[in-house]
């Protein structure tokens, strides 16, 4: 009887699609592990396709799509608990992982807005900051008669909130980055007879609550927003070619850094 094994394509596929990770990525916020595999190029090929479009919300589209295929979290975690950084970070990491030592990078001169390419920039300067948990995150408002817990973006309140911009067809970049900001909104309490109890707002919800805070409620959250700032920095000697704006430590853009 001859039971030598005879194999296949299906094998060969199988042993393709098997639990394959390259490296695992500490996570800035949750502090827990993620597990990531190597990006094939049929996938790098969508994402160039994507960039080429110059098509924003294709190009977060094929990211997101990236995420899903090639990482897993710690504990079977849903991708959704990715805070916007994390999701930064994997996939800085992702790029770091398929690079030499540099990689040249395309930046917007902030000054006058000219896009300098081919700068060269050294992976070995990209730092992650760890979110900070002893940064206060709870904000009374209205005399006390409301409270409000803040924390970080995360995905998928973000693209709920990019669709609302979407929907309501919203240009303006400071306008933009206006209603993400009510995405940091956790939870909120309310006081009724001494007693603070829970409403759940749901995102169009959160921003309505946003949109009618007073200049000086919203300079807190703002406040809390620059303390805790954390995730991937990308800092880099920059020198605008065109009007001659010079700054050490200027930051490249994450988006941007991970399809140059
Ligand atoms: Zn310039």
């Amino acid at each position: 009887m001859n039971d030598k094994p005879f194999f296949d394509i299906k094998d060969l596929k199988k042993v393709q699609s098997d639990h394959h990770f390259e490296f695992s990525v500490d996570l800035c916020y949750s502090g827990r592990k993620a597990f990531v595999r190597p990006l094939k190029i049929k996938d790098k090929k969508e994402l160039l396709k994507a960039i080429e479009s110059k098509d924003e919300k294709l190009v977060q589209k094929v990211l997101d799509e990236i995420i899903l295929k090639y990482v897993e979290l710690e504990d079977n975690r849903p991708l959704d608990d990715l805070t916007v950084q994390e999701r930064y970070q994997i996939l800085a990491e992702i790029r770091r992982a398929a690079s030499g030592d540099t990689i040249k990078i395309v930046h917007q001169c902030p000054n006058c807005e000219h896009l300098n390419k081919d700068l060269i920039f050294d992976l070995k300067n990209i730092i992650i900051k760890p979110y900070d948990f002893n940064i206060e995150n709870k904000i009374s408002l209205f005399n006390g008669n409301v409270e409000i817990v803040l924390g970080p973006l995360r995905r998928e309140e973000e693209k709920k909130i990019e669709k609302i911009i979407f929907d309501k067809k919203i240009q303006s970049t400071s306008e933009r980055q206006f209603l993400l900001m009510a995405g940091f909104i956790q939870n909120v309490f309310i006081k009724k007879d001494d007693i603070y109890g829970e409403v759940k707002l749901k995102t169009e919800e959160k921003i309505e609550f946003f949109e009618n805070l007073s200049s000086s409620e919203l300079d807190k959250i703002i406040d809390y927003i620059k303390k805790s700032d954390y995730g991937v920095k990308l800092p880099f000697h920059f020198k605008c070619e065109k009007c001659s704006y010079e700054n050490t430590q200027e930051e490249a853009n994450v988006a941007v850094f991970f399809i140059s």
